[in-house]
């Protein structure tokens, strides 16, 4: 995993400020649940961080390093899971797997690495379905694989579990819990899903763009 540090970040939307001056810093294999109402700055957290939005300003580092100029190195080493799957629909589900990598050189075998994450997470014998054959947990379970296709050190989810329904939800929490063993990556979850919370080492509050509260989470009774 990597380390992420924001100092003093802001980020305005007209006169919206999504980022109100936060200040965070993650430790290289952390998992951080964001937490906090619909519009609190959970979103924006995970766009500036993933490079897909930039601050108005403050500093963003990952691995004690600016972010670079080309934010599309640094896209690279960032997986991020989104609330609503985001496959693309006329592509197989091993294709979907491989549309991250298939633009870049890379040194691995890029089939061999899509269909062992496709086994990892439960659905090797699906690659040739296309995205509308599968349920919305088995989407999710095709989009996790996409983003883990480049072995990003850091994995950033949108409300992974806000499309699906409870227990389906709970599946996904224990596939990301599995996967994060199995990988090391850095997480950061922005979730309203108490489960996936309790799973995190560490919960955070956002509220109207500033962090209102950062515990850690112990396990509870029920989970040891
Ligand atoms: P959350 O993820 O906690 O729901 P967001 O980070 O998506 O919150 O949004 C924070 C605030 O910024 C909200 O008021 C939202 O409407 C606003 N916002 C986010 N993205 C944009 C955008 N691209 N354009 C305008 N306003 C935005
Ligand atoms: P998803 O479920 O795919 O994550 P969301 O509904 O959370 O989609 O948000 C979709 C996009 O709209 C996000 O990139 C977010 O930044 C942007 N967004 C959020 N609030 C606003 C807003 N008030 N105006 C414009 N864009 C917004």
């Amino acid at each position: 995993g990597t380390s992420v540090t924001l100092e003093s970040v802001s980020r305005s939307y007209g006169s919206t400020k999504a980022l109100d001056d936060v200040s965070l810093h993650f430790e290289a294999g952390t998992a951080a649940a964001l937490m906090g109402h619909s519009g609190a700055g959970k979103s924006t957290v995970l766009h500036l961080i993933g490079g897909m939005d930039l601050p108005d300003s403050g500093h963003i580092s990952v691995d004690e390093q600016p972010l670079p100029r080309r934010l599309d190195a640094h896209r690279r080493r960032v997986g991020f899971v989104f609330q609503r799957f985001h496959l693309l629909p006329a592509l197989s589900v091993l294709d979907n797997v491989l549309a991250p990598v298939l633009p870049y050189q890379v040194d691995f075998d890029r089939k061999a690495r899509a269909r062992e994450l496709l086994e990892a997470v439960g659905l090797a014998i699906r690659e040739r379905a296309l995205p509308s054959e599968l349920s919305g947990g088995q989407q999710q379970r095709v989009a996790i694989a996409r983003a883990l296709i480049g072995r990003p050190p850091l994995l950033l989810a949108d409300e992974p579990t806000g499309n699906l329904d409870s227990a389906t939800g709970q599946e996904i929490v224990e596939l990301l819990l599995g996967l994060r063993e199995r990988y090391g990556m850095t997480m950061l979850i922005a979730t309203h899903n108490p489960e996936l919370a309790a799973t995190c080492d560490r919960l955070i509050k956002l509220a109207d763009g500033k962090i209102v509260r950062d515990i850690p989470v112990t396990p509870s009774a029920d989970m040891l």
